[in-house]
């Protein structure tokens, strides 16, 4: 990180995109407790209420450890710490923990509802819809949804072609088998050298279909994260002219392509082929997309893991926003977009950037420049933990 950045940066902004989140920081044990009530809430559906827990922690990476003595004088002056929220953080300095945690943690409803948001494709909404049937644990899930652990047949080709022409909830239940099915696998994390492995062999594989691309390895990797859940990659292409044109229809392309070569062995979703986005209407984006399930090449002397693999396609003019977007964390993006939009009158996305009054696109070379444009000091992406 650039140390002349990082001063220009303050703990005590509304938007945790002015503010340096670091991965660790001082007061983790604090954040622990209140990411489970943050967890409970999102489990049940309560999304204000996860969004003030979720702001709180993203503003508690204060630079010291928060103790009796600077609690009054120097919390209090840090935005969305109410009066409720300031009392769990005095029991926690006291007790070293929160109630409210405690009761959550032995919750058999809690366990049933955040294991099962493991799996890829089921959201709290989904969660709760099984837990009512009267499935509690994985094991449940299997016999319902009929999957048998490490195994998982599909005509991935059938569902490459059917991108784009296929119904919400039929992408959904494919996504939750696949997942369910490679569940042993997908639980363990990924360390650098493997993520970075991974992307030098989906380069290569690239090079001999289409020259010129290159791509940078985003999520929670690109935030330094020693071990990731999954690998996600933006791919662009080097030429500013030529190259939107070559990655207009890469995604399927390529896809069909790695599952040739057998490093593709699922796909849960492509998208970005049917929505009409070009007026960028939509909050998500609507850049190409694969999520898949790869698995890199081996001697064949020892089984190699099944691994979630993102890749995001970005013509040459949004690439450095699409970096941004899905580096994230979501938090972080979600202030990005909040700070545009209410500070700057623009809209940001991972597609790009706009300026709301007429519309106008702006294309920016670097990922300086994205900030620039925003108005905001350059965050190193290691600070982006919020
Ligand atoms: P890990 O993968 O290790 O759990 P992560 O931060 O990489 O951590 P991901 O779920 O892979 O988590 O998401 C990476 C980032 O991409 C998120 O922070 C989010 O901003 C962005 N993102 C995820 N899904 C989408 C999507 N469908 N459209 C736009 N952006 C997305
Ligand atoms: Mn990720
Ligand atoms: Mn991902």
């Amino acid at each position: 990180p650039q140390p002349a950045d990082i001063s220009l940066l303050t703990h005590t902004s509304r938007y945790c995109c002015c503010r340096a989140s670091p991965l660790v920081c001082p007061n983790q044990g604090l954040i622990k407790q209140l990411d489970k009530i943050k967890e409970a809430r999102n489990l049940e559906g309560e999304e204000r209420s996860m969004l003030s827990y979720a702001r709180a922690i993203s503003v508690s990476p204060f630079p010291h450890v928060i103790t009796h003595s600077n609690l009054k004088r120097e919390i209090s002056k840090l935005p969305y710490l109410g009066e409720k929220l300031l009392s769990m953080v005095e029991e926690f300095i006291k007790t070293g923990q929160i109630n409210e945690t405690q009761g959550i943690l032995t919750s058999s409803r809690f366990q049933a509802l955040s294991a099962f948001t493991t799996i890829h494709g089921i959201g709290p909404h989904t969660a709760r819809k099984l837990y009512n049937l009267g499935l509690r644990t994985l094991e449940d899930l299997e016999r319902y949804y009929e999957v048998e652990p490490g195994r998982c047949g599909q005509e991935t080709l059938a569902v490459i072609e059917a991108a784009g022409r296929e119904s919400d909830e039929a992408i959904v239940e494919r996504s939750i088998k696949v997942a369910l099915a490679l569940r042993h696998d997908f639980s363990q994390t990924i360390p650098r050298a493997e993520v970075e492995e991974m992307n030098r062999v989906v380069m290569s594989e690239l090079e001999q279909i289409e020259q010129g691309c290159k791509s940078i390895v985003v999520g929670g990797y690109r935030r330094g994260k020693p071990q990731s859940n999954d690998v996600d990659i933006v791919i662009s292409h080097r030429n500013w002219e030529s190259g939107a044109g070559k990655i207009k229809g890469l995604c399927k392309r390529f896809v069909r392509r790695l599952h040739e070569r057998g490093l593709v062995t699922h796909v849960m979703h492509l998208s970005g082929f049917h929505e009409h986005n070009a007026l960028r209407t939509h909050h998500w984006d609507s850049l190409e997309k694969a999520l898949t399930v790869f698995v890199l090449p081996g001697d064949g002397s020892q089984r190699r893991v099944y691994r979630r693999l993102d890749l995001i396609f970005a013509a040459p003019q949004v690439f450095w926003t699409a970096v941004v977007g899905w580096t994230g964390s979501t938090m972080f993006q979600r202030d990005l977009r909040l700070y545009a939009k209410q500070q700057k009158g623009f809209k940001f996305d991972s597609s790009g950037i706009s300026r709301r009054h007429d519309s106008k696109l702006f294309f920016p070379k670097t990922e300086r420049e994205v900030f620039e444009l925003l108005g905001l000091v350059y965050v190193h992406p290691t600070l982006r933990n919020a």
